[in-house]
């Protein structure tokens, strides 16, 4: 069932088992976790940095930016989360999702070299992000 709006709650570690509408946000591994809101059931990790998402926190609910872009998954569901609610957006074309990934790709690698490895507050959550990521995804 597709999911119109997400509650949110702040945890360190990520629960095993999600529930469907909520927003998981873990500053531990500075990232916020969801089920797909289209209802594929897909986990859906969207990591917090400059170079990925940001979230805002009005006190009641979330928003999350850039839009998720779901195009791995077989779904390829594409949606923003603002203010909890989920806004439907449209489907990308194969030549806008690698234009997209390309542009990522490039803005990572011009970050990756300076702050991530000189700041140690900001690589900490990194790490701790890849570990926690690596036994997600077996
Ligand atoms: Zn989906």
């Amino acid at each position: 069932m597709k999911t119109h709006s997400f509650d949110c709650e702040f945890i360190d570690e990520f629960p095993p088992v999600l529930v469907e509408r909520m927003l998981y946000v873990s500053t531990l591994y500075a990232s916020a976790l969801h089920l797909c809101a289209c209802g594929c059931g897909i986990k859906v990790v969207t990591p917090l940095s400059p170079d990925n998402w940001s979230i805002i926190f009005n006190g009641v609910s979330i928003s999350l930016t850039p839009s998720i872009g779901n195009w791995s998954f077989p779904c390829q569901s594409h949606y923003w989360i603002r203010r909890g609610d989920v806004i439907w957006s449209d489907r990308w074309s194969d030549q806008k999702i690698e234009a997209n990934r390309e542009a990522d790709h490039a803005r990572r690698e011009r970050h990756s070299t300076a702050a991530y490895q000189t700041a140690p507050t900001v690589s900490t959550p990194r790490k701790r992000f890849a570990l926690w990521f690596r036994k997600l995804r077996p």
